[in-house]
């Protein structure tokens, strides 16, 4: 176990110098999702800064006409609270559907908000609502503060003092529960302000919270639930895992964002026989991951920067060092921080490519990554990339489309994280990776690295590459 100091602050100020002071420190609300993290090794704080001292953190108030709720009330102390039912029974039916009673007594509002877990109920109604989450250093709206899986916008040193909700004439939040946990398998919250503009926030996807434009406009020029009947929610959107198909998932959302309409207007919440189907999705290569970049350079190109280490380094999210062992070979150490998880991974890939006989025909390689991350257990991966070349119709050029997809095995306490967090951290540094590689092949300055034995290793990986483009 590892060792972490216990820090119990008693004012707002206190809290913020305990974080100026120790870089490494975390915030402790109720515990329910840091804990089992610590507890499995998974993340390494060297002082745990409880809240539970801090005054002021557990109120419920009116604040003229938007309801206060301080980061450190339970979800139990929302479900009960008079105040919340009168002023948006929502939060309180929210707040009442979480996880079970033990965890509903200790887990807050400003945890669940601070961690936005991917299948939290919190940031969907938070979103939804668009309210307002304050900081000892400012004011931030639900739209920039949640960034995607575990992201949000908290910079080092700030934290949530509390959520601050506008009065909406109406709003609904349903789930339909992953059994086990009660996470949200999907959850849809949808709200409607007094001006009469709707906002529908879906949790449960696999990436993070996301909003669904088309049916707010849709409800926004007509309160009905045959507003909804023309709209097919994209099932690229969603994740598949263990538990739901992507297209499941998407039906879902649909079904859903029916039912909270029509517990207000009271039509009927079923889906007419005359409602278009959903989208195929396209077909793909087996593995479990799986993800397409449209990347803005040729195939051969592409695959040039690929196997650069300099430019893998400066794209792997957390990549700390690269090197190339022997051709084809790399060793890489990537230190992954997302949610509870923070691991140090020494990794080696070994690249496979097959022979590319013609311009028209894809390239391929397969990678296989082999990651120890210690006691924490290992990770491997193959690998599946392919590069196309596909013509731009404005411009002509060719630009190239990546597809990936990847089966990953863990052992150890990685595996008993479980599919859900590994399958959307992996999804999510990928994300990462073609967003940074994209912007390396559109000419972004590279910061040039210290190290110059890279630069060495880049000349080794540049003549290889030159002897297979000879074969
Ligand atoms: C089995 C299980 C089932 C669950 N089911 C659901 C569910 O159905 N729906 C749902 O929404 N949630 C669910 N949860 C999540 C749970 O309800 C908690 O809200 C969540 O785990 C956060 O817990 P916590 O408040 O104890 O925060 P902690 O675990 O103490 O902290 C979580 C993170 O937030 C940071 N943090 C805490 N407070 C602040 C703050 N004020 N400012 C900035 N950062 C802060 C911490 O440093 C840490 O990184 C479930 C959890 C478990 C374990």
């Amino acid at each position: 176990m590892p060792s972490t100091a216990y820090l119990r602050p008693r004012s707002i100020a206190e809290v913020t110098q305990c974080l100026a002071s120790f870089r490494e420190a975390q915030l402790l609300a109720g515990g329910q999702s840091l804990l089992a993290a610590w507890r499995l090794g998974l993340c390494k704080p060297t002082h745990f800064v409880d809240l539970q001292d801090v005054p002021d953190l557990n109120d419920i108030r009116i604040e003229g006409d938007a309801l206060w709720v301080g980061a450190m009330c339970t979800h139990a102390q929302i479900a009960r609270s008079p105040m919340v039912l009168s002023q948006n029974p929502m939060l309180s039916e929210l707040a009442q559907g979480i996880a079970d009673a033990q965890i509903r007594n200790v887990g807050s509002i400003g945890g669940a908000l601070a961690n936005n877990d991917p299948a939290a109920c919190w940031p969907a109604g938070v979103l939804a609502m668009n309210a307002t989450i304050v900081t000892n250093q400012r004011e931030i709206p639900a739209d920039t503060f949640f960034q995607g899986l575990f992201s949000t916008a908290l910079q080092h040193g700030e934290w949530i003092l509390g959520v601050r909700f506008a009065r909406v004439a109406w709003a609904r939040y349903l789930k339909f529960e992953q059994a086990a946990s009660r996470f949200a398998l999907v959850g849809v919250a949808v709200a409607r302000s007094m001006r009469g503009h709707v906002r529908v926030a879906i949790t449960g996807l696999g990436q993070g919270i996301t909003r669904w434009p088309e049916a707010e406009n849709a409800l926004t020029a007509q309160w009905r639930v045959n507003a909804l009947t023309p709209l097919v929610f994209d099932a690229r959107a969603a994740q598949t895992d263990l538990h739901a198909s992507a297209r499941y998932r998407a039906h879902l959302v649909s079904v859903l964002c029916r039912r909270a309409v029509a517990a207000d207007t009271k039509e009927s919440p079923a889906m007419p026989a005359s409602a278009p189907m959903m989208l195929a999705t396209p077909p793909s290569l087996p593995g479990r991951l799986q993800g397409s970049s449209l990347l803005p350079a040729t195939p051969a190109r592409v695959w040039e920067h690929l196997l650069n280490p300099a430019v893998l380094q400066r794209c792997i999210p957390g990549c700390t060092a690269m090197t190339l062992t022997q051709a084809e070979h790399y060793q890489a150490v990537v230190k992954v921080g997302l949610g509870p998880v923070s691991a140090t991974f020494a990794t080696e890939v070994a690249l496979f490519t097959e022979p590319h006989h013609a311009p028209q025909q894809p390239m391929r390689c397969r990678l296989v990554l082999t990651g120890q991350a210690g006691a924490l257990g290992e990770g491997k991966a193959t690998v599946l990339v392919e590069l196309h070349a596909v013509q731009d119709p404005h411009t002509q050029r060719i630009n190239t489309r990546l597809d990936w997809h990847a089966t990953p095995e863990l052992t150890g306490k990685l595996a008993q994280l479980g599919n859900r967090l590994m399958d959307a951290t992996a999804q999510s540094l990928s994300q990462q990776f073609f967003k940074r590689f994209s912007g390396v092949l559109s000419g972004e300055t590279a910061t040039p690295h210290k190290n110059e034995s890279l630069y060495a290793l880049a000349r080794n990986v540049k003549q290889w590459l030159q002897r297979f483009f000879e074969r």
